[in-house]
């Protein structure tokens, strides 16, 4: 048995196989494998995984480095100095490239691995018939020969052969492009049709829209069609976002300044009588002074660092632009079920109908069940005392509850769990705390057919073959899906109804069942049997706490000015009543029914949207129309899903939010983040994180823009108003020694910004307006402050160093390059002291902690440790013109480097006053535009719904 081979799938035109002929030719049953035979088969044929084209190649990347207009100029001076024999500047200027494309290379190397790791954190599963018995396993587990079960939003595990369908619809775009649903049956088909025209298959990859089949796996992984074409496809590994597109663009735009700028000064140089050799290399120098290099990495990184940080708090980014967009979340709108509730059903209350006789109805107070959680423990009640022996009207709503039901108990050990939907779960466990055995009572009412549950019809129905030979059709669902079709009176009616508000008003999710007697032969169930005629049996009332940690995430939420909405399918009361405990209902009852919802025009919508924060029955395509409101008023809006129709509402919205246990195949797909453990806590972490990101490269950028912009004045000044003694221009700071200090520092101290901690304020104040600029007014008044005061020290101190050497009216070749070297050190020790500013956009370095970013000394003593090879080690005298220093010019230097300090304190305190006085000015108002009085405006509470 071990040495036989299946026959290559690719041969077979399985499409024109009759069911039974496939089954035989791929040696398998409608029942599946029996389990040893398909571990054997895993190990013939491997695992069902299809391996990807990577995402970009290396050299692909490594190009991308290169091809920045930046970058050019960069070349092109080194090339320039290289023709002009300055054959020293020209290879500074080239290790200057090298170096920066190399440190960009690897980070972007990295990052690109982290992302696409990213794509193996959301399990993938499928449901499988083995030994006749239904089960869940990986989908990489899945082999030729197994049968699996599709239902909607199921993703197809791989290339299969229908073998029974109900209302199968397939989307294949992801194979053929095509984006309409493929209609599927069972029938064979010419041998010669099309891929898309193979309607009795499904294919691995291709996501089931709706309805139920079940098919026999005729290929997998690299077998399959999609496999065939895996060359084509394109992991999303896509590391542009809105953000880095948009530092693009200023990059190009900079460059065109500096190149002008650069032109320029070698003009005025000409005209001020340097030597042509010299002009040009004042005006590289400019160029390479003022590009700053390390952005495109720095940005690359803290995306990167942000994407494994989110991960790490179980939110799995696919689509990295999400990380950005994260932080200027304003409004989440998120599922109730399993989300902001703990999705741990129990039965708690159980009403039976009048017209079943006996039951809880007498008092009009329905019956109790008692014990919580899984396990069958727990009895009947009323009234709070003990009910002895339980009612048949009762036992009969309870065996319609277990039946009609895909659940199933399940022990490990001595924990107690269900298998399946918790909602149908907990009615299992119902019957069996009461007595209702479930084993014994499905063999006493077989299965015949079933219509599963859906949102959009809100109730399931099952045929059965009763213990007289007749067959029974029972239903369960929401209320008023179910009432709809009982004959009932109206009296009644109106009791069940005041039954269902009663216990949905105490937070209880409701189910109702009924039965109808169905005819003798009658063994297949469809839509149209379910439309009247049913006997209304009994409600069951079932609680599901909210979770603890919900509770104190949308406290945060609310202190960071982020609206939460909660959206269910659940009862209005039921919705109402969570939303209390969770803190979103408050002063006035702001819950609204679905029903209203859909009656309102767009603009009552956007109105209603602005004042509400539950939404009760809610069909998947109001919520599309819920982000399309909260979006038209300005909000960036987050929202969750986990079913097939939630799809377009989770690509409309900002951030579509998926559900990683729970949720569906075709669900993941659409959205930008899957969060592992399904927790409404998980998003509140990501928002962090994505507010962490972008106050981090606010940091980056406040760093290196100023100290760049202060390189390139120190040349503009000296050029174009120091003296040429002669015939040789005095310069601060040469050329060579500006690539010095652009390739070690700037490089150094800025990497290490990226992973600074959090700000303290990060979720106390309000969400970034989306449509402020990055390159905001707080970091241009920096740039300007600081490159000034960076320029006026450095050249102040060369000055002094220069002329109190002067001796005779001249000065030596030493003196002159000691005070360029007391310079230079002072431009580095003006930027270590002006990092550890950088460090927080608000609080003190102090106050945040010293030493809670070591990277940040790490960065510092690399630099210290360069800059004194730079001053003593006499091979760098020989490269950069460099001179020892005296205790003395090293004291001076780093006086005038602290500077920085007093001025930053001064900036602080103006910023944060500003900030407060138009907090003051516009509380309960918009949002400034401005990040420097957004990021100081912490403490004051905004306003929110
Ligand atoms: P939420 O949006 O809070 O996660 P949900 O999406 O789980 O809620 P639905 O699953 O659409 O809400 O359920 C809507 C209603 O359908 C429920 O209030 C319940 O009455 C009924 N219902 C839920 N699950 C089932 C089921 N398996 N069988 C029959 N009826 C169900």
């Amino acid at each position: 048995m071990s040495q036989r081979v299946l026959p290559p799938s690719a041969e077979i035109a399985w499409h024109s196989l009759p069911v039974s002929e496939a089954l035989s030719r791929i040696e398998s049953a409608s029942s599946g494998l029996a389990i040893d035979e398909a571990a054997r088969r895993l190990k013939d044929v491997g695992p069902n995984v299809i391996q990807r084209a990577k995402g970009d190649s290396a050299l692909k990347l490594l190009f991308r480095q290169i091809n920045d207009p930046l970058i050019y100029v960069l070349l092109a001076s080194a090339a320039l100095a290289m023709i002009m024999g300055e054959a020293i500047d020209g290879s500074v200027v080239l290790a200057v490239v090298v170096l920066n494309t190399a440190i960009g290379f690897v980070q972007e190397l990295r990052a690109g691995k982290a992302i696409e790791a990213l794509a193996g954190m959301v399990p993938q599963s499928a449901t499988v018939v083995r030994g006749g018995e239904r089960s869940v396993i990986p989908a990489a587990d899945v082999v030729p020969g197994d049968v699996v079960v599709l239902e909607a939003g199921d993703k197809v595990p791989a290339d299969a052969r229908l073998l029974s369908v109900k209302n199968l619809h397939v989307d294949e775009s992801a194979l053929t492009g095509e984006s309409v649903p493929s209609d599927k049956h069972i029938d064979v088909v010419q041998e010669d049709a099309g891929v898309g025209d193979r309607k009795n298959l499904a294919f691995g990859g291709t996501l089931v829209t709706s309805g139920t089949a079940t098919a026999v796996v005729i290929a997998t992984g690299g077998g399959t069609e999609l496999g065939r074409i895996s060359s084509m496809l394109h992991e999303a590994t896509e590391i542009e976002t809105p953000l880095t597109r948009s530092m693009a663009k200023v990059g190009r735009v900079l460059t065109i300044a500096i190149v002008a700028v650069a032109l320029l000064i070698v003009g005025v140089a000409l005209l001020r009588g340097y030597p042509p050799v010299d002009a040009m290399l004042a005006g590289i120098s400019l160029a390479v002074a003022a590009i700053p290099e390390g952005l495109p990495a720095i940005i690359t990184i803290s995306l990167a660092i942000g994407v494994q940080r989110m991960a790490r708090r179980r939110a799995v980014i696919r689509k990295l632009p999400a990380v950005e967009t994260l932080g200027s979340t304003g409004v989440i709108c998120s599922d109730k079920t399993g989300t902001l509730t703990r999705n741990e059903m129990t039965v708690r209350a159980l009403w039976t109908a009048p017209s079943g006789g006996a039951g809880g109805e007498e008092d009009g107070q329905p019956l109790e069940v008692t014990g919580v959680g899984y396990a069958p423990i727990g009895e009947l009640r009323r009234g709070g005392a003990p009910v002895g022996e339980v009612p048949e009207a009762v036992r009969a709503l309870l065996r319609a509850g277990l039946l009609c039901n895909d659940a199933r108990m399940k022990r490990e050990g001595d924990a107690c769990g269900v298998e399946g939907d918790p909602t149908e779960g907990a009615l299992v466990v119902a019957a069996q705390k009461l007595g209702v055995d479930a084993e014994a009572t499905r063999r006493e009412y077989p299965r015949l057919d079933a219509v599963p549950f859906s949102s959009e019809r809100q109730l399931m129905a099952t045929l059965h073959e009763a213990p007289g030979g007749e067959r029974v059709i029972f239903m369960k669902g929401a209320p008023e899906a179910v009432l709809g079709r009982v004959t009932l009176g109206e009296a009644e009616r109106a009791r069940a109804m005041a039954q269902v508000e009663q216990m949905a008003a105490q937070g209880m999710r409701v189910l109702a069942a009924a039965a109808r007697p169905f005819g003798r032969d009658a063994a297949s169930l469809d839509e149209e049997h379910l439309a009247e005629g049913f006997e209304l049996l009994g409600l069951e009332g079932m609680i599901d706490p909210p979770r603890p940690e919900a509770i104190d995430a949308i406290k945060a939420c609310h202190e960071a000015g982020i609206t939460v909405k909660m959206i269910t399918g659940d009862h209005l009361a039921t919705a109402r009543a969570i939303g209390e405990q969770l803190g979103l209902v408050r002063d006035s009852a702001r819950a609204m029914n679905g029903t209203e919802l859909a009656r309102l025009s767009d603009d009552e919508l956007r109105a209603a949207a602005r004042s509400t924060n539950v939404f009760a029955r809610v069909a998947p395509e109001h919520k599309l129309r819920l982000v399309r409101a909260l979006q038209a008023e300005g909000k960036v809006v987050a929202m969750t899903g986990d079913g097939v129709n939630d799809a377009p509402a989770l690509k409309q919205a900002d951030i579509g939010v998926a559900m990683g246990i729970t949720g569906t195949a075709v669900s993941k797909e659409s959205a930008d983040v899957v969060l592992t453990d399904d927790n409404f806590a998980s998003i509140r972490a990501a928002v962090e994180e994505g507010r962490r990101v972008y106050d981090n490269l606010v940091k980056a950028l406040a760093f290196v823009l100023p100290t760049n912009l202060g390189e390139a004045l120190i040349l503009l000044v000296a050029v174009m108003t120091f003296p040429i003694i002669g015939g040789a221009p005095l310069m601060p700071i040469t050329a060579v020694q500006i690539l010095w200090v652009n390739l070690v520092a700037t490089v150094a101290l800025s990497l290490p910004l990226a992973f600074e901690a959090m700000e303290k304020d990060v979720m106390s104040r309000p969400p970034r307006d989306p449509s402020e600029p990055i390159l905001s007014r707080f970091v241009l008044v920096r740039t300007a402050i600081v490159a000034v005061l960076m320029t006026a020290g450095a050249i102040g101190l060369f000055l002094y160093e220069y002329f109190t050497e002067v001796r005779d009216g001249i000065v030596s070749e030493v003196a002159y390059r000691e005070a360029q070297t007391a310079a230079v050190t002072t431009v580095v020790l003006f930027q270590i002291f002006y990092v550890l500013n950088c460090r927080s956009l608000r609080d003190s370095m102090v106050k945040i902690g010293i030493f809670s970013n070591r990277w940040i000394y790490v960065g510092i003593g690399a630099l210290l440790a360069l800059q004194l090879c730079f001053v003593y080690a006499p091979f760098m005298h020989t490269l950069f013109g460099s001179a020892p220093l005296s205790l003395g010019a090293w004291i001076n230097s780093t006086l005038v480097a602290l500077t920085i300090l007093p001025v930053m304190s001064v900036e602080r305190w103006w910023r944060l006053r500003r900030a407060r006085r138009s907090t003051e000015r516009e509380r309960g108002g918009a949002a400034s535009s401005d990040v420097g009085a957004i990021v100081n405006r912490g403490g004051a509470s905004p306003s929110h719904p």
